[in-house]
């Protein structure tokens, strides 16, 4: 096993990219509790080199897995001989993959201006620098560059601050990318960056916030898993992070906060893809944005955003016990997803992070809340599963655009309820 391992990393070093060919997405509906607890046994079967993208939870809530091609027939034996229901979902991961890059070169161009920046392609973390640099400098009353810290291997992290003016003015965070492979996040924060900037003293609602919040977001949370994404495989969630005594790599970043770190809902073993990581804030890419936001000391809303599932969460994921604010929270979460819907129909769930999708610790939204941002939001984006993480480049403006909805109610929301 070890020597195959080593093997595909000589593969991948030679040939470039993780190659997908023949894995399948299994959609597995599993009937009852004790068809999800067999399911969970399958987590265990290390040498299956399974990739959970969804669950396992309740049995309400399909699990989805991405399995290479070699264990496609065992998994197919394992789950009809104990009765449990699935469908492909994905029939072959690399043609998705082909077909993304595909749409990508033919639409790059070096964009020389953020107007003829093509927003409905996926880009590079370069590109993505690059429409930063060319925001700023085109807009340089409205927003600036920050860099909060530098990634594990050494690039920049870098916040987009849209401010009109004062100092220490009360703000709203938003980020996307925190996981590598939901692309469409990182896609969607381009989006709202250039959103901003046109409809500020153009839409009465966002230049309402605009002059009396400052809106801070950052696109690529998780810089170093978004270029190996891209570079190397395109299934990458973590962060690059040598783990002391192991050979994987990486750190789950959205079960690394100080909130019920490390308890279940997470995993200790660094080969896992929700590895809670050696300590909370373990990885700079968190301790960039606790240390910002505790030194910034007026953030009154914090959404954290992901793919894919359509949900829009809050505290918490760690405990049970309802968060003080929760009648508010879930009130405006309500609001915020009948916005979202009323564009294209784009159904959404909301509630809690533990009801709604599973019990999840060292999560962002239970860390910022607990550091007393009252609306702490996360949002899994499209789709509910037809191409998961691998959505289509075409899917990304409309995306971003009912997204904006929600995201444009919690901001109104919050600059009209001050605490
Ligand atoms: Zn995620």
């Amino acid at each position: 096993m070890k020597g195959l391992l080593v093997l595909s990393a000589v593969f991948l070093a030679v040939f470039g990219k993780e190659d997908f060919s023949g894995h399948q997405v299994l959609r597995i509906s599993a009937a009852d509790e004790a068809q999800v607890k067999k399911v969970r046994e399958l987590e265990d079967l290390k040498h299956l080199q399974l990739d959970f993208w969804r669950g396992p939870s309740r049995p309400s809530m399909p699990i989805d897995i991405r399995v290479p091609f070699p264990s496609v027939q065992a998994v197919k034996v394992f789950l009809e001989s104990n009765g449990i229901k699935y469908s492909i979902m994905i029939e072959d991961v690399q043609t998705l993959l082909d077909e993304e890059q595909e749409q990508m070169l033919a639409f790059r161009s070096r964009a020389s201006s953020t107007d003829t920046f093509n927003y409905a392609t996926y880009h590079t973390l370069e590109e993505i620098n690059q429409f930063i640099d060319l925001l700023v400098a085109e807009n340089p009353n409205l927003v600036s560059k920050i860099q909060i810290g530098s990634s594990y291997e050494g690039r920049p992290l870098n916040v987009l601050k849209f401010s009109t003016g004062g100092t220490n003015r009360p703000a709203i965070w938003l980020d996307t990318g925190i996981h590598a492979r939901e692309w469409v996040t990182h896609a969607s924060g381009v989006w709202f960056a250039k959103k901003i900037i046109e409809d500020y003293g153009q839409d009465e609602t966002l230049t309402a916030i605009l002059d009396s919040l400052d809106i801070f977001l950052e696109i690529v949370v998780n810089p170093d898993g978004y270029a190996y994404s891209h570079s190397s495989n395109r299934m990458w969630r973590k962060t690059r992070s040598i783990n002391a005594g192991s050979s994987c790599v990486g750190v789950d970043a959205n079960r690394n906060w100080d909130a019920g770190f490390g308890l279940s809902g997470s995993s200790s073993d660094p080969c896992s893809e929700t590895y809670h990581g050696e300590y909370a804030n373990s990885e700079v890419e968190v301790q960039a944005i606790v240390d910002f936001v505790n030194s910034h000391g007026n953030i009154k809303a914090f959404v954290s955003i992901h793919s894919y599932s359509q949900l829009l969460l809050y505290p918490y994921g760690y405990t049970t016990a309802r968060a003080a604010d929760q009648a508010e929270l879930h009130e405006l979460a309500k609001t915020a997803v009948d916005n979202l819907s009323s564009l294209y129909g784009t159904e959404y769930e909301y509630g809690s992070i533990i009801t709604t999708i599973y019990e999840a610790s060292g999560t962002t939204v239970d860390w910022t809340y607990n550091s007393g941002i009252k609306y702490s939001y996360t949002m899994e984006l499209r789709d509910t599963g037809f191409y998961g993480f691998l959505l289509p480049a075409k899917q990304i403006v409309p995306t971003a655009q009912e997204t904006w909805l929600a995201l444009i109610t919690i901001m109104d929301y919050t600059l009209k309820h001050p605490y």
